[in-house]
C-alpha cells in the first residue's frame, strides 16, 4: 500500500542565517532525527530534487532571482533585517522549494496518497520581487503554481496556520479565484497584514479568507476557527488539493508566537484537513514547514502530524468543549464580510 512521503534532506542544514537566529538548521536537524526514527514500514523516505530557475520565475521576478542567487558569491547578505543568507543559501532555497515539488510529483503520481516536506528556509512571507521574515522563495506559492501547470490543477485550497500571516502566498493569489488561501494568524503581529476585510481583488474576491487571532488562543479556539471557518469554505469550495503551510510556532512554547496550540492540537487540525482531503481532493494533501522556533514543540507537532496521516480514514473532527468563546465575535465578523461572495 502507498505510504505517506516525508521529504528531507541533510541539505537543509547548509543555510545559516547567523548564531543567534532563530530559523537555525536545529530545526531540521530535529526532524532528521524524527525522519530517522519513524516506521520505514510506514512512512515513505523521499529526497528532494532542486526547483528549476523557471519552476520559481513563475512565482518571482527573474531579479529578484538573480539577487539571491548573486548572494553565494558572499559570506553573509542581508536581504532584509532579518533575512540573512551565506554562500549555500541560494541552492539550499531551490531545494526546499523543489523539495515541496518532488512532494507534489509523488502525490499526483499516486506514488504516496499525501505527505510533508521538512523544508527550510520556509517561504511564506516571500512576495514576487522580495525576500522577507526568513523567507527567500515561496515554495507554497510556487507549488500551487506548478499544480496548475503540470497537472491542471483549478482548485486548490491552501491553509496557513502558521502564527505569522502568509502574506506572500496571500499576493499571489489575490486575484486568482482558482486558489482558496485561508490564513489563521496572530494580530496584531508580523508581518501586519491579514486583516478580515483583506478577501481578495476582481475574481478572486471571496478566494482570501483571514482569521486574525488575539494572542492567546489555544486547541479549542483553532478547532472552532476550523470547524465554523475552514471546514464550512472548503466544503463550498471542493478543493481537487489541498496544501497546508504548517508552521508550527503557534505551539504554546514557541518563542517567537504568543498562541497556546498543543502537538495534540496540531494533529487535530491535520486530521481535519485529512478528512477534508479525502472527501473533496481523492486525499490528495501534502504538509510544508514554514515557521517553528521551539526544537522540541517542533518536532513532536511534526510527529503529531505524521502520525495523522498514516489513518486513511480520518474521521472529521468534533469541537473541543469551550465555556466561553473569546473569538465568536470575530468569527462572525469573518463569515459576515464573506457572505457577500456566496
Ligand atoms: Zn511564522
Amino acid at each position: 500500500m502507498a505510504k505517506p512521503a516525508v521529504v528531507i534532506d541533510q541539505e537543509y542544514l547548509k543555510h545559516l542565517p547567523g548564531d543567534s537566529h532563530p530559523e537555525r538548521p536545529e530545526r531540521i536537524q530535529v526532524q532528521l532525527e524524527l525522519a530517522n526514527d519513524l516506521d520505514k514500514r510506514k512512512f515513505q523516505l523521499t529526497s528532494p530534487k532542486a526547483a528549476t530557475r523557471a519552476d520559481v520565475e513563475k512565482t518571482h521576478g527573474a531579479d529578484h532571482v538573480r539577487l539571491v542567487e548573486s548572494t553565494s558569491a558572499v559570506n553573509r547578505y542581508a536581504l532584509d533585517g532579518d533575512t540573512i543568507t551565506c554562500r549555500d543559501s541560494f541552492g539550499v532555497s531551490l531545494l526546499a522549494v523543489g523539495g515541496f515539488l518532488t512532494l507534489l510529483d509523488a502525490i499526483a503520481a499516486k506514488e504516496s496518497p499525501n505527505g510533508f516536506a521538512l523544508v527550510r528556509p520556509p517561504g511564506h512571507h516571500a512576495l514576487r520581487n522580495r525576500a522577507m521574515g526568513f523567507c527567500l522563495f515561496n515554495s507554497m506559492a510556487i507549488g500551487a503554481e506548478y499544480l496548475k501547470r503540470a497537472y491542471g490543477a483549478k482548485k486548490i485550497l491552501i491553509m496557513d496556520w502558521d502564527v505569522h500571516h502568509g502574506n506572500g502566498t496571500q499576493d499571489a493569489f489575490y486575484d486568482d479565484p482558482t486558489v482558496l488561501f485561508i490564513s489563521t494568524h496572530q494580530f496584531p503581529f508580523y508581518p501586519g497584514s491579514g486583516a478580515v476585510n483583506e478577501v481578495g481583488v476582481a475574481a478572486g474576491a471571496g478566494y482570501t479568507i483571514n482569521v486574525p487571532l488575539p494572542a492567546g488562543c489555544a486547541d479549542a479556539e483553532y478547532l472552532q476557527v476550523f470547524q465554523d471557518i475552514v471546514v464550512p469554505a472548503a466544503t463550498k469550495f471542493q478543493p481537487e488539493w489541498i496544501l497546508v503551510s504548517a508552521g508550527f510556532d503557534p505551539h504554546r512554547r514557541d518563542p517567537l508566537g504568543g498562541m497556546g496550540v498543543t502537538e495534540q492540537g496540531f494533529g487535530t487540525m491535520a486530521r481535519s484537513l485529512l478528512a477534508l482531503a479525502n472527501q473533496f481532493a481523492d486525499g490528495r494533501i501534502a504538509f510544508l514547514h514554514e515557521g517553528g522556533y521551539d526544537l522540541a514543540g517542533l518536532r513532536n507537532s511534526v510527529a503529531a502530524v505524521l502520525a495523522e496521516m498514516q489513518d486513511p480514514q480520518p474521521h472529521p473532527v468534533g469541537r473541543l468543549p469551550l465555556a466561553e468563546s473569546k473569538i465568536a465575535p470575530l468569527i462572525g465578523r469573518v463569515l459576515q464580510v464573506h457572505e457577500n461572495y456566496r
